[in-house]
This record gives C-alpha cells, sequence and structure tokens, in this order.
C-alpha cells in the first residue's frame, strides 16, 4: 500500500445519474441501479404476502392449464414467481442480468427452503448462457419496460423465443403505461407494488420515458429509468418476434373485465394454431 494514503471503504454505492437523470435512457442502466441498497429493500416494495394475495393462482393456473413444467424465470429479481413456482412443483431456472439481484433471489430461496438454480444473464445473449429448451418463460415485474432500444427489445424476444420449445410459451408483464402517457399516472395500488409504506410514483413522464421514484419509510429513495411501452407495441412486437396466439390480460383479468388495469400480462404462445 502507498504510505500516508487512506483507504477509504464506500459504504453503499449509490444510484448515479449523472446531472441530467431524464436523459438516462439506456438499456444496459439497468445494472447499476439494482445497487445492493435497493435490492435490499426491494421486497419491503413488493410485499410478497400482499402480492401473492393479489396474483392468487394466476400465473400456476395458465402453466398448469397448458401442461407446461419447465420454467424458466428471464427476470427473477429477488425470487418471488420463481420460488412460488418452484414451490408449486414446476422445474424453475432463474436467470437475470444483475448479480445482485440472483444473490438475493437465491438466499430467499433457501429462506423459503428452495434451492434454486440462478443463472447470470443478460436477456439479449440468454442463450449464450442459459442452456436447453423450456417449456414457458416469464418475464415479469414490469420488467421488459428496461430496455431502450428498439433493436434490444426484438434480440430479447428472439433470445426468449429460441429458448422455448415448439409449443412454448412467453408470459409478459408491463405497466399499463397507455394510461399513464395519455391520462396521467394512477394507481389501485393492489398489484406488485404492494407495500402500504412505500410509495412508487413517477417523477418524469415522456414517451422516451418514464422516470419512477420509490420511498421509504425510512426515509430513504431509489430511482428506476424505464421505457413507457405502449400495450399494442408490445403485442406488435411478439407477433413479429414469431409468437403465433396471444391473449393479454388487464390485472389478471380478461380484458373488458377491469376498464383501466395498472398492468397488463401478455400471454404469447409459439404453436401454430391451425
Ligand atoms: N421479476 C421480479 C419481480 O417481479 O419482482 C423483478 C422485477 S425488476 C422490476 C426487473 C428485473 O429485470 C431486475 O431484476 C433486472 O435486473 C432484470 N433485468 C432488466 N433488464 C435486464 C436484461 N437486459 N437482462 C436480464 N435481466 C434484466
Amino acid at each position: 500500500m502507498t504510505p500516508n494514503k487512506t483507504v477509504v471503504f464506500q459504504p453503499d454505492e449509490r444510484q448515479d445519474y449523472g446531472d441530467d437523470p431524464t436523459a438516462v435512457r439506456e438499456s444496459d442502466k439497468y445494472v447499476s441501479e439494482y445497487i445492493r441498497g435497493f435490492v435490499d429493500k426491494w421486497d419491503e416494495l413488493i410485499d410478497w404476502k400482499s402480492r401473492a394475495e393479489s396474483e392468487g393462482r394466476f400465473f400456476i393456473d395458465v402453466l398448469k392449464a397448458r401442461g407446461k413444467h419447465s420454467v424458466l424465470d428471464v427476470a427473477a429479481g429477488t425470487g418471488f414467481h420463481s420460488i412460488q413456482l418452484a414451490k408449486a412443483g414446476f422445474d424453475v431456472t432463474s436467470a437475470d442480468g444483475s448479480a445482485e439481484m440472483l444473490a438475493k433471489a437465491f438466499d430467499n430461496g433457501r429462506e423459503h427452503g428452495v434451492v434454486l438454480k440462478t443463472v447470470h444473464a443478460d436477456w439479449r445473449k440468454l442463450n449464450k448462457d442459459v442452456h436447453g429448451k423450456f417449456d414457458a418463460i416469464i418475464c415479469l415485474g414490469n420488467s421488459f419496460t428496461h430496455l431502450f432500444d428498439e433493436h434490444d427489445r426484438r434480440r430479447a424476444l428472439a433470445e426468449f423465443y429460441a429458448a422455448l420449445k415448439h409449443d412454448g410459451i412467453l408470459i409478459i408483464d408491463q405497466r399499463n403505461y397507455d394510461g399513464i402517457l395519455d391520462n396521467g399516472f394512477s394507481t389501485k395500488h393492489k398489484y406488485y407494488y404492494c407495500g402500504d409504506q412505500v410509495t412508487a410514483e413517477p417523477v418524469h413522464v415522456d414517451e422516451g420515458l418514464a422516470r419512477f421514484e420509490y420511498t421509504f419509510p425510512d426515509g430513504s429513495k431509489h430511482n428506476l429509468n424505464m421505457f413507457p411501452l405502449r400495450k399494442n407495441y408490445v403485442r406488435d412486437l411478439l407477433r413479429e418476434a414469431g409468437f403465433q396466439k396471444l391473449h393479454s390480460y388487464g390485472d389478471f383479468m380478461e380484458e373488458g373485465e377491469e376498464s383501466d388495469p395498472d398492468f397488463f400480462v401478455h400471454l404469447a404462445e409459439k404453436e401454430y394454431d391451425r
């Protein structure tokens, strides 16, 4: 060590968006957004118990009704769906591009008596790191919104498509950004971000960016910069990626049953229906 030089240990990294946070619109940014301090708070934000109650058996039923068994969770995050599905008897592989998230998912798995099979993989080169073909891929919790570049979105969907068996299905969800862009933000605070001591609200929205701020009871704040995906745009991308059948749900109900949902879930099936 150099004499007279003090080694400073950083207590925690901080999110860094530079001088103009609204100018940060990059698909790679997610890695440095999910810093340890935010990841540790993520489960407070989503509140597993309330989330489990609000989602019910939706994903389990969709998968079981189609006879699916092997599931690749490409946006494992802290492991909520991976653990739920593993406990329900599915053969789950948990992938994520954030090593912080995966480590937390693994720890959460152990707390729930599940040893998760984790793979560190970015969606855009998924098949380089994840091997084998799956009955189903899930990409949940408004994750796809992290991709800012259309080329990245198409690439990720092509990778998902390739990792599925010939009759595989992709379940992908998103916030109702049409509602936010066209009518302003409102939330039922019932799905996904269920923690009642936590707020999750946009601080900037335009057609190319939804910057959300998450405030926790201890006063700490974190942000995510996301691309506001319009619902029909996502549906078009899914069709153009080769998925033959598409079905969209609003807040886990059939479309039309819920007039202004907070979230959409798209079920995209590979199988050609003649
Ligand atoms: N699915 C989890 C949930 O519902 O709680 C996590 C959702 S979190 C909003 C988004 C997740 O997607 C993060 O864990 C992030 O690391 C991951 N992610 C974002 N972009 C990614 C990419 N290009 N490749 C792999 N993972 C990515």
